[in-house]
């Protein structure tokens, strides 16, 4: 199960918003109103190379890239 090197690269990236090339979105985005002003947004992401998962955080106060092992 390797990730391919796209993904690594995106794992790394913290603070850029742009998926690589080869993530798809995965369902809609959640919205989440909370204490953040204007609230933030969540967006699912899948690389159609390696399927590794990513979730995609509009939260400053956040990690931008998460990735999702298994
Ligand atoms: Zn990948």
């Amino acid at each position: 199960m390797g990730m391919c090197v796209l993904c690594e690269e995106q794992s790394k990236k913290v603070h850029t918003g742009k998926p690589h090339e080869s993530l798809i979105k995965v369902d809609d985005p959640r919205i989440y109103i909370g204490n953040t002003p204007g609230g933030f947004k969540e967006q699912d992401y899948l690389c159609l190379t390696c399927k590794s998962k990513f979730s995609h955080s509009t939260n400053k106060n956040d990690v931008r890239w998460t990735l999702w092992r298994g």
